[in-house]
């Protein structure tokens, strides 16, 4: 049924068996949802049972949202809201967008404002007719978090026409017949960096990652060029999560005519946007090409489309998705894809990590069904077996505190998002314990930025962790601890100062403040760094945790100059935010159910066909280590 008649038959359907169609001023499309604009708020909630039968009936999401013309007026209605609310709640914003009749409500615990099952905000919305949003306010203040969130809210009226736009193709008459899907990787196959993948049925292409390799020059963006990529009848974009390799080519996208929607987790869309912004940063300050500016990023924000863990989702006639956490980084997914009805399954990993962190629960093994299971490779050569995490975290902890002893300053390169809040929680945690001296813990970069986005996020946290933020005193990522360095002024300081640990970007040393620090601490022995995340070939950090003792860098006239290498050098495996090999091997073993064909992807050659090679030896599926370009027919 094409997309207007839906809307003719859900129409229908309500006018004609339900009970509140009286309540009710227009029906349309919200990107995959269904939205009800009601005149009538009372009418609505009192048949909230119906409404949810109604929608599993008709398999979408409903989203209530009043018909402007009986909105309370936005002063009168935010003096409601603050006395509705307990003051205990702490509300700290409360902002209003018209054009959707929706108020955003930022609260310090957002769980007193929604009321127990949502009591509270049926009770507001009943009072004002706004359909009240309560977001967390994060306990770290940060512009960019707070830009990202109003550029959200201010661009609602464009907003409302593009999501009306996408939900009316999603629910197109399906065009084609047959039952063919084709797998292609655009990049990030046998290698890692650029990852993309196309998935085509003869009725949808959907685009999986789009990410940059920012460590190589040839090598850098996927290969968009191929003759199946063709922008503007992409049906969707999805993205697994916010690691460049994965997201950073996604705003292109929009300067060269792709217009549909993008999805991923809500924390994804943040951190996306955080990196994305540092990655045009850097280029414009370093006088390199962009590929994109910052309006192609307000433009991929503006056509996000934020799915939770476990919503199950139609982006094409023929397409479900579901999220699942992926347990790399904060918001990272493993998306289940469903193609047609029940004709396959597929799941593609994203970065994966089976294990326990300190922030994030292993990822999820266990689907409805699956045929096809596209899995990282990064960690899949035979000895790529991780130590422990604790005696990882040991290590850590004895060339720290050996280092600060003799007076030196440890840099530790870590990538903005994931593995410096890995390394933060840790540091705390032995501070707290006494286990570790009060030497001054420096975040440079973006980190400070992508802590608060995960202070603002803490449901996707793992259970100990989320207990401890909800306990607002043990909040790791607020304790003092941790200074924020907030340029070049403060940076001088630091090198000049006592001994310290230093956490900055960029994780491979590809640009960014680390190498500031590098430049300047790098002759004396006393200092040391430390890699605790992956060094991809070719990176200045892999050069330098080959032995290179002679590295040249660009000074501040802008001349190369050589840096002698006298720091102290070491790599601290364990902390990964990727599996090993005994772990990947694990999922395989562990996926429920069983699938029958394994493509290993996000890896260097060797490491992608030896582990498909294992895989295949010892599960006796059909294994597959696609170069990039290669095609791989499904189904
Ligand atoms: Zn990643």
């Amino acid at each position: 049924m094409a997309a207007e008649e839906l809307l003719q038959e859900i129409k229908r359907i309500v006018r004609e068996e339900t009970p509140f169609a009286s309540a009710i001023s227009d029906i349309d499309f919200e990107g995959p949802r269904v939205v009800f604009y009601c005149k009538n708020l009372g009418l609505l909630m009192e048949n909230g049972e119906v409404i949810k039968e109604f929608a599993r009936k008709i398999r979408k999401r409903i989203i209530l949202r009043p018909d402007p013309k009986i909105l309370t007026e936005p002063k009168k209605a935010e003096k409601d809201i603050r006395r509705l609310v307990p003051t205990e709640a702490g509300i700290t914003d409360i902002i209003f967008s018209q054009n959707v009749g929706e108020v955003t409500i930022e609260a310090q615990k957002p769980g007193i404002a929604i009321g127990k099952g949502g009591s509270l905000l049926r009770e507001i919305m009943r009072e004002i007719s706004w359909t009240p949003r309560v977001v967390r306010a994060p306990p770290i203040k940060s512009e960019i978090v707070r830009n990202i969130r109003l550029s959200i809210i201010q661009g609602s009226t464009k907003r409302r026409d593009i999501l009306r736009k996408i939900g009316r193709r999603i629910h197109r008459e399906p065009k084609s017949k047959g039952d063919w899907i084709r797998f292609t990787a655009l990049g990030g196959a046998r290698e890692v960096g650029r990852s993309s993948f196309l998935l085509q049925t003869p009725e949808s292409r959907v685009m999986i990652d789009c990410g940059v390799n920012v460590a190589s020059e040839d090598r850098a963006f996927p290969h968009l060029e191929v003759p199946e990529i063709r922008l503007p009848e992409l049906d969707a974009v999805i993205l697994t999560h916010a690691h460049l390799d994965h997201c950073g080519f996604v705003p292109y996208l929009f300067k060269y005519g792709f217009e549909g929607p993008v999805y991923c987790t809500p924390a994804t869309r943040d951190l996306a946007v955080l990196l994305q912004l540092d990655y045009v940063g850097i280029a414009e300050r370093e006088d390199r090409p962009l590929p994109y500016n910052k309006r192609d990023i307000t433009t991929f924000l503006r056509h996000c489309i934020p799915l939770d863990y476990s919503d199950v989702t139609d982006i094409a006639p023929d397409v479900r998705i579901t999220f699942h956490n992926a347990g790399h980084i904060l918001g990272s997914a493993i998306a289940h894809i469903h193609i047609g009805e029940g004709i396959y399954n597929l799941v593609y990993t994203g970065d994966l990590k089976f294990d326990s962190t300190r922030l994030l629960s292993p990822a999820v093994c266990t689907f409805p069904r699956l045929e096809t299971l596209i899995m990282d490779s990064t960690y899949g050569g035979a000895e790529d077996i991780q130590p422990f995490r604790a005696n990882a975290e040991k290590e850590f902890i004895r060339i720290v505190t050996e280092t600060t002893k003799r007076g030196g300053k440890v840099i530790v390169p870590a990538f903005a998002v994931g593995r410096a809040q890995e390394v933060m929680v840790l540091l705390e945690d032995y501070k707290r314990k006494g286990l570790l001296d009060g030497t001054p813990v420096y975040l440079d970069g973006m980190i400070w930025e992508a802590t608060a986005i995960h202070t603002a996020y803490p449901e996707y946290l793992s259970p100990e962790l989320r207990e401890r933020i909800f306990r607002a005193d043990e909040n790791p990522f607020i304790s003092d601890l941790f200074e924020r360095v907030k340029g070049p002024d403060q940076r001088a300081q630091v090198i000049e100062g006592d001994p310290a640990i230093i956490i900055s970007t960029a994780g491979m040393m590809a640009g960014g403040p680390v190498l500031e620090y590098f430049k300047t601490l790098a002759p004396d022995p006393r200092n040391t760094l430390v890699f605790v995340g992956y060094q991809c070939e070719g990176s200045l950090g892999r050069r330098i945790q080959k032995g290179w003792r002679e590295v040249p860098l660009r000074n501040d006239k802008g001349r190369v100059a050589e840096v002698k290498v006298n720091m102290e050098i070491q790599t601290v495996e364990g902390f990964s935010g990727h599996s090993d090999r005994a772990q990947l091997l694990n999922y395989v073993r562990r996926a429920s159910p069983k699938p029958q064909r394994v493509i290993c992807v996000h890896g260097d050659e060797n490491n992608c066909i030896s582990l498909a090679s294992a895989l295949h030896k010892l599960f006796k599926v059909e294994t597959k280590a696609p170069r990039s370009l290669e095609t791989i027919r499904l189904h």
